[in-house]
């Protein structure tokens, strides 16, 4: 029997570089990472594939996912819900896979009052202005949507000290080998 794998919340302002970050390392044999999937009733991005990136499902059936349990964890984020398929997250971490659950402030609060032992890091931008370009730059959102996640990322840094390991990215290989020592470091606890 394999020890129980790690539960890791990763969360950061949009745009801030989380899924680029996360590409440089996820598939990195020794961190035994599993990227947990997550429902969601957002539309699909250009380039987004269904059950890669998200579950892409209807308003109706993100309530029946609450109202049947199988959500670890679930939030609103700028109009649209966003949750954690439990049974996975569970599953993977009883293979003694580290689940990765790449989740907004509201849901790593929820984690962290139901999982203590949650290995929680926040990716910070170097300067409020260089996550503006970051978002503007990626061109996936509408200028309103644009406005409503900067002006959403204002609260979210502010709750940036209830994580145990906050991570700058000003470099995109230097945080992510940040990240990798620090998981590194707890899977050998
Ligand atoms: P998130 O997943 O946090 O919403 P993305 O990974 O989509 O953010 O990154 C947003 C944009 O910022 C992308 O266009 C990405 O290429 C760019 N980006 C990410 N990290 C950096 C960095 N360290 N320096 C410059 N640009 C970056
Ligand atoms: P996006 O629409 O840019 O993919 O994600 C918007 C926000 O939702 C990001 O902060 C992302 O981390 C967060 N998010 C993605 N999946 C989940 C989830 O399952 N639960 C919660 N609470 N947030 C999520």
């Amino acid at each position: 029997m394999e020890n129980k794998g790690l539960l890791i919340v990763l969360s950061g302002p949009s745009g801030v570089g989380k899924g680029t970050i996360l590409k440089k390392f996820v598939n990195d044999p020794s961190l035994k990472l599993a990227f947990s999937v997550s429902m969601t009733t957002r539309a699909k991005r250009e380039g987004e594939e269904e059950g890669v990136n998200y579950y892409y499902v209807t308003k109706e059936r993100f309530q029946e996912a609450i109202d049947n349990g199988e959500l670890l964890e679930h939030a609103e984020f700028v109009g649209n819900c966003y949750g954690t398929p439990l049974k996975e997250v569970e599953r993977l971490r009883n293979e003694g896979k580290n689940v990765l659950l790449e989740i907004e402030v509201q849901g790593a609060q929820q984690v962290m009052a139901k999982a203590k032992d949650a290995l929680t890091i926040f990716i910070v931008p170097p300067s409020m202005e260089e996550l503006e370009k970051r978002i503007r730059g990626r061109g996936t959102e509408s200028n309103d949507v644009i406005e409503s996640r900067l002006a959403k990322a204002k609260g979210e840094l502010a709750l940036k000290d209830k994580y145990e390991y906050v991570v700058c990215n000003d470099d995109v290989d230097r945080a992510a080998s940040e990240i990798t020592n620090i998981i590194k470091k707890h899977m050998a606890k």
